[in-house]
C-alpha cells in the first residue's frame, strides 16, 4: 500500500463535488470501500457555480439538511434554495469519512488503466506520489473536465460551441428590491444565455452571465455593462468572482464502460440553456451508488452497468431538449 493510499477498493470516486459526494455517501453507507480523490486541496474551494438548486437536491443525498448549507430560499419564479457550496461539501465529505469512506482532496487522477475483467487500475497524482489503486469501479464525477471517462477510452470532448463560458461576481451590499426573486434578463449579446442575479443573503447576489465558450474573452466587459446599468448592484463590493465551464451540449448517449460509470457534469446531465447541473448530479450521483450495489460481486461489465443508463433515464428528454433548443439558436448542428 502506498503511503495514505490502499491497494484496492470497490469504488474509487473521482470528484467530491455534489455527483461524487451523492456516490459515495450511499456507497459508505453500504458497507462499500471506497476511497474519494479530488483535485482540489480543500472541498468547495474555488466555487465556480451560482449554487441555486431545487430544494429535492438536498433530500437527494439521503440526510436531513443542516441549517449552514443554505444561504437563502428564493420565491419566485419558482422556490429555489442558494446552497452554501463549500460549507455542504465540506460537511458531505466528512459525513462519508465518518461512514467509513477515504478521502483525499489534492489528488487526481492521471490514468485509468485497461478493463482487466475485474476492474481497473487508477494512477493517482499527489505532490511526487503516484500510487496505484485497483477499483471494482471507477465512477467518473469530475465534472465539465470529463477527463476520468477519456483516460478510460469514452470520447468526451467538446467543440468551444458546446461549451458556455460563465463569470459572476458575489457583491456585497447591494440594495435590491425583491430579495426572493432569481431575475433572469435575457440580452440579444449573450443569447441564447442570459444575465442572472441570484439574491444569497438579504444584502448580497451572485450575478452572472455565460456566453458560448467561443465569445469566453467577452464575458468581463459584458458583466461590467450590466452592474453598472443596474442601479440596485452599482455600490456593490465584489467578494469574489466565479469563473468557469460548463458543458452545453446533450447528455452522454453511453455514460457508462466495462468498470466505468459517468455522473453529474461529466456526463453532461446539465441543462444546455440554464446551466442547472446540481441537482442531476446529485441524482446521478445516487443512481450510480445503486447499480454498484446492486452488481454484487459480479463482474463489472458495460451490459452489468447498463442499468445505470436507465435509473437516469427520466433527466435525458428535459436536457435533450434544452441542448436541441440552444443548438437551434446557434445556428448548426450537434455532433
Ligand atoms: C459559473 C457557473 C455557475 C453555475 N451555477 C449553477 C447554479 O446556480 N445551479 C446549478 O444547478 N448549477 C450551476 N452550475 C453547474 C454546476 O456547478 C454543475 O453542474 C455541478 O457542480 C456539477 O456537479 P459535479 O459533481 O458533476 O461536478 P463538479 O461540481 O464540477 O465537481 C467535479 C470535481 O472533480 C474534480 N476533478 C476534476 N478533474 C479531476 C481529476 N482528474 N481527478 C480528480 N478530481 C478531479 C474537480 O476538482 C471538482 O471538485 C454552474 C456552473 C458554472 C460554471
Amino acid at each position: 500500500m502506498a503511503a495514505d493510499f490502499p491497494d484496492s477498493v470497490d469504488v474509487l470516486v473521482a470528484g467530491a463535488g455534489p455527483a461524487g459526494l451523492a456516490a459515495a455517501l450511499d456507497l459508505c453507507a453500504a458497507g462499500a470501500r471506497v476511497l474519494v480523490v479530488d483535485a482540489r486541496a480543500r472541498l468547495g474551494h474555488p466555487l465556480r457555480c451560482g449554487e441555486v438548486t431545487r430544494p429535492a437536491a438536498l433530500e437527494t443525498f439521503g440526510l436531513e439538511p443542516r441549517p449552514g448549507w443554505v444561504r437563502w430560499s428564493i420565491r419566485a419564479p419558482f422556490e429555489q434554495v442558494v446552497l452554501d457550496r463549500p460549507r455542504l461539501e465540506h460537511d458531505l465529505g466528512q459525513i462519508v469519512a465518518q461512514r467509513g469512506g477515504l478521502l483525499r482532496p489534492g489528488t487526481t487522477v492521471s490514468a485509468v488503466g485497461p478493463f482487466d475483467g475485474g476492474g481497473r487500475t487508477v494512477t493517482l497524482a499527489r505532490g511526487p506520489a503516484r500510487p496505484q489503486v485497483r477499483a471494482r469501479v471507477v465512477i467518473a464525477a469530475d465534472g465539465v473536465a470529463a477527463g476520468v471517462a477519456r483516460l478510460a477510452g469514452l470520447d468526451t470532448r467538446l467543440p468551444l460551441d458546446q461549451l458556455a463560458a460563465c463569470l459572476a461576481y458575489r457583491l456585497v451590499d447591494v440594495s435590491m428590491a425583491d430579495t426572493s426573486r432569481f431575475y433572469h434578463l435575457k440580452r440579444p449579446a449573450l443569447h441564447p444565455f442570459y444575465f442572472w442575479i441570484i439574491p444569497s443573503g438579504p444584502r448580497e447576489a451572485n450575478v452572472g452571465l455565460a456566453v458560448s465558450a467561443r465569445r469566453g474573452h467577452a464575458a468581463a466587459a459584458l458583466l461590467e455593462e450590466e452592474v453598472r446599468l443596474r442601479p440596485e448592484l452599482r455600490g456593490g463590493r465584489r467578494r469574489d468572482a466565479i469563473v468557469g465551464l460548463a458543458p452545453s451540449a446533450p447528455p452522454l448517449a453511453t455514460p457508462y464502460a466495462d468498470g466505468l460509470l459517468v455522473v453529474g457534469t461529466a456526463a453532461r446531465l446539465i441543462d444546455a440553456l440554464t446551466l442547472e447541473g446540481i441537482w442531476h448530479a446529485a441524482v446521478s450521483g445516487r443512481a450510480a451508488a445503486r447499480v454498484c450495489r446492486e452488481l454484487g460481486a459480479q463482474a463489472p461489465t458495460a451490459a452489468r452497468l447498463a442499468p445505470y443508463r436507465a435509473a437516469i433515464a427520466e433527466l435525458y428528454p428535459a436536457l435533450e431538449a434544452a441542448a436541441a433548443r440552444r443548438a437551434a439558436v446557434e445556428g448548426r448542428r450537434e455532433r
